[in-house]
C-alpha cells in the first residue's frame, strides 16, 4: 500500500486538498480529527491527559480544548508530554486503518508531518501552501482565535522552503479551481507510479 503524505502549515488548506482526494475515491486519514476522537474515546488517554492537565481537562467527559489550549500555549513542554501519550496512540490506530483499507494507495494528512519525522514513512509526500496574510485570514474567519496564537503556531512549524524541498508535489492552494485540477493530476500521477 503506497502511503501519501498530504501536509502544510496552519491554515494552509490541508483538510480542503484532502477533501478533494476523497471526492476521487482514495482513502484518506486526517491524524488530528482521529487524535481527536482517540482523546474523547480512549479511557487511557482520558486518565493519563487528566494526569498531566488536571480535571479540567475534560468537561462533562468532553476535551476541554479551550483549556488545554491556553496551558500548552504558555508552556511547551505540555506540548510535547501530551504529544508523548498521543502520538504512539495514533500510529497503532493509523496501523489498524491501513490494513482495512483496498485502494492503489491512502492519503495521510498530517499538520507536523516533517517535524515528528513522520514523513520518513511516506513513500510520496504532498505539501500545501499558501501566502502567510491569507493562512491568517481563513484561519481568523474559520476559528475562535487571535493571530498572535496562529504566529506562536507557525513559528514552531517547518517554513514552506524547508517542507518544499522534501516534497514530491506542491499544491499552491489559492484558487480552489486550480487546486482541483492539480489534485487531479497529481492523483493520476500517483497510480502510474504506484
Ligand atoms: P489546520 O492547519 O488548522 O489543520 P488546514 O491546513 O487543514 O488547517 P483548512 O481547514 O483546509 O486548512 O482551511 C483553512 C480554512 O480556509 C477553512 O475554513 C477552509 O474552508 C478555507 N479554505 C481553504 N482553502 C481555500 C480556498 N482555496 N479558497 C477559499 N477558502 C479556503
Amino acid at each position: 500500500m503506497i502511503i501519501v503524505g498530504l501536509t502544510g502549515g496552519i491554515g494552509s488548506g490541508k483538510t480542503t486538498v484532502a477533501k478533494q482526494f476523497k471526492k476521487l475515491g482514495v482513502p484518506v486519514y486526517i491524524a488530528d480529527v482521529e487524535a481527536k476522537k482517540l482523546m474523547c474515546k480512549s479511557k487511557i488517554i482520558k486518565r493519563k491527559l487528566i494526569q498531566l492537565f488536571g480535571e479540567n481537562a475534560y468537561v462533562n467527559d468532553i476535551l476541554n480544548k479551550q483549556f488545554i489550549a491556553d496551558i500548552i500555549f504558555n508552556d511547551k513542554t505540555f506540548l510535547q508530554k501530551m504529544n508523548a501519550i498521543i502520538h504512539p496512540r495514533v500510529a497503532r490506530h493509523f496501523e489498524k486503518w491501513l490494513l482495512k483499507q483496498n485502494a492503489p494507495y491512502i492519503i495521510k494528512e498530517v499538520a507536523i508531518l516533517f517535524e515528528n519525522g513522520g514523513h520518513s514513512a511516506c513513500n510520496y509526500i504532498i505539501t500545501v501552501t499558501a501566502p502567510k496574510d491569507l493562512r491568517i485570514k481563513r484561519l481568523l474567519m474559520r476559528d475562535n482565535t487571535t493571530e498572535n496564537k496562529i504566529l506562536a503556531i507557525m513559528k514552531n512549524q517547518w517554513t514552506d522552503e524547508e517542507k518544499i524541498k522534501h516534497s514530491h508535489y506542491v499544491i499552491n492552494n489559492i484558487d480552489m479551481e486550480v487546486v482541483k485540477n492539480q489534485v487531479v493530476d497529481i492523483h493520476k500521477d500517483i497510480l502510474k507510479r504506484a
